[in-house]
């Protein structure tokens, strides 16, 4: 069996959401889209159930994978429905939906329903993709009260700059929130990851209305370029991880896979991983990306292919055929690999495919 796997800790996937819950102290909703970030929504939404206040999904085909297999706890839709007949499975499956457009808010009213649904009415305080202008939010609120149509409106709204911790952005949002939604005191939500981790002074400690929707950090990856003292509790639940199945020891002056993007600037021992872009490894991972073999720090040599990448062994002398190489996980922060490729964490664990998946606690 090839060696690449991914393996899921459940018990960090805990960890990280006791830790939302204490820096917040408010409900939280683990968001779990995109197959929970690459790392299993069912399996991780059944590793939380008991201690969760509910989950967020991207679209009604994740909230139903998640009911269908006997998961009961509140499930937000964090873009509510594309097309109006899914109101009729949102209902019978009692799911919250997320209003953020003019053409939402009339299906609601004019679509008789059986009961009152649970609406998050989205603002657009700054990010400019979705939400009600700040202009309109106080009539589409009003409207949606007056249509009989729900149950309760929390408030919502999304940061698109909380990751960069220097960053006006984050406070200029918080205030047209605050402005728009004044006078309401009802439940509200803000928070994604780096608003929760970086932001602590922005945000009153336990306030009892508002609901938090972490994601990237439930999974352990911080969302920052540097160093933050919240985000180093996190502990990493994916560990990307293949073996050595050949080794080669070049002379200098020799390329090295596809391209000869890399060519041995002294005589070389070359290790190849079974792991390749096919699996969701990034490809324009530069020579020089960190992984780490038989836990010693390495780097990534060569163009990655599509099944196979390569690695400097010529300084680990022990190392060879069937040495453990660790793409990313407790060793390898994926925010580093990610880093070195020009990426994120969130796209990396989301690509992660063809790899079986371990589960543990
Ligand atoms: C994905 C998403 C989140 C989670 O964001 P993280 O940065 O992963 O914490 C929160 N809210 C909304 C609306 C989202 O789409």
């Amino acid at each position: 069996m090839r060696p690449a796997r991914a393996l899921i800790d459940l018990a960090s996937l805990r960890h990280n959401y006791r830790l939302a819950r204490e820096l917040g102290g408010a409900r939280v909703l683990a968001v779990v889209k995109a197959d929970a970030y690459g790392h299993g929504a069912l399996r991780c939404a059944q590793a939380l159930e008991g201690e969760t206040d509910g989950f967020a999904v991207a679209c009604i085909e994740e909230a139903l994978e998640l009911r269908e297999a006997g998961i009961r706890a509140p499930i937000l839709l964090l873009e509510g429905f594309f097309e109006a007949d899914e109101l009729e499975p949102i209902q019978r499956h009692d799911l919250w939906c997320v209003v953020h457009s003019p053409w939402q808010l009339e299906t609601i009213e004019r679509t008789p329903l059986r009961r009152p649904l649970t609406c998050w009415l989205k603002l657009d305080s700054g990010m400019h993709r979705v939400g009600f202008a700040p202009a309109d939010y106080r009539a589409a609120h009003a409207r949606l009260a007056a249509s009989g149509k729900a149950a309760k409106i929390v408030a919502m709204s999304h940061f698109a700059r909380a990751d960069e911790l220097d960053s006006p952005r984050v406070a200029e949002q918080l205030a047209q929130f605050a402005a728009a939604t004044e006078g309401f005191d009802g439940e509200f939500s803000l928070r994604n990851s780096p608003a929760l981790l970086g932001w602590p002074q922005l945000f009153r400690r336990g306030h009892e209305g508002e609901w938090l929707r972490p994601g990237i950090m439930l999974y352990g990856a911080t969302p920052f370029e540097h160093y933050q003292a919240q985000a180093a509790r996190l502990r990493p639940v994916m560990t990307l991880e293949s073996k050595i199945i050949s080794v080669r020891e070049l002379p200098a002056g020799e390329p090295v896979g596809y391209g000869a993007r890399f060519v041995s600037p002294r005589p070389t021992r070359v290790g190849v991983v079974a792991m390749g872009y096919a699996d969701g490894y990034p490809r324009h991972a530069p020579d020089g990306t960190p992984l780490a073999v038989d836990g010693q720090p390495a780097r990534l040599i060569g163009r990655v292919s599509m099944d196979m990448l390569t690695v400097d062994l010529t300084d680990l002398p022990r190392a060879g055929l069937g040495s453990r190489v660790e793409l990313w996980g407790a060793q390898v922060p994926a925010a580093e690999v990610a880093a070195a490729a020009g990426t994120i964490a969130y796209q990396l664990f989301c690509n992660v495919r063809r790899v079986a998946r371990v589960w543990h606690d």
